[in-house]
């Protein structure tokens, strides 16, 4: 099954890193300065080089299971995201952040399952873990506990997790000062369209419309 990266990767070694072999000595000598972090969920059809044509050290990227944020919590538990987190606004200064959500997220719709108490019983972390965005579902439910629109939940899945960067001092800091942006935007599989949290409206505007028909 592997074999389709032995020729992806020979394929990169040709044609990218051997036509342009200083690309990546310069890359080694003044080692990585992205000035965008992007979180984005693990979904493979969701990959953030791709969807945005970027080169290699021009984002700093953590996936994870429905790209959440969890709230600032420093403990000594293993947080992996949050470190992550630190080490791009802290030690690499990224100037923009940007969560990137998607249409059809399997872990969204397990949250919506787990509201309706219909999650997989034998799942040990997806459940703790996309609990994170339970806010957000219930911001959506008020008072009608039914309320389920899956691309809703997406985009507050999004505004929930800029919510708790917010939660980590440093990175509030630097938002405060103007040195660091942060970003909500949605990509629907469905049109080819991209669109944004626009705040200080809790919805999104699209940005990049549809592919027309
Ligand atoms: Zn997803």
């Amino acid at each position: 099954m592997v074999t389709s990266l032995i020729d992806g990767f020979t394929d990169f070694r040709n044609d990218f890193f051997g036509q342009d072999k200083a690309f990546f000595k310069r890359l080694i000598r003044r080692g990585q300065h992205p000035k965008i972090m992007i979180i984005s969920c693990s979904d493979s059809r969701v990959d953030p080089a791709i969807l945005f044509g970027t080169r290699p050290g021009e984002l700093f990227v953590i996936r994870n299971v429905a790209n959440l944020v969890p709230p600032y919590q420093p403990d000594d538990q293993y947080h992996g995201i949050s470190a992550a987190i630190e080490f791009g606004v802290r030690d690499l200064g990224v100037e923009d952040i940007v969560i990137l959500g998607h249409a059809y997220c399997g872990g969204v719709n397990a949250l919506c399952e787990h509201a309706r108490g219909e999650a997989a019983e034998d799942r040990e972390f997806i459940t703790p873990w996309i609990k994170i965005a339970l806010p957000a579902l219930d911001e959506l439910r008020g008072s009608d506990p039914k309320f389920e629109n899956i691309k809703a939940v997406e985009q507050h899945s999004i505004m929930n997790s800029l919510d708790n960067l917010r939660t980590f001092p440093w990175l509030a800091e630097r938002e405060k000062q103007g040195s660091l942006a942060l970003h909500g935007w949605w990509f629907d599989m469905d049109s080819g369209a991209l669109w944004c949290h626009s705040p200080p409206d809790r919805s999104f505007t699209q940005m990049i419309p549809s592919v027309s028909e």
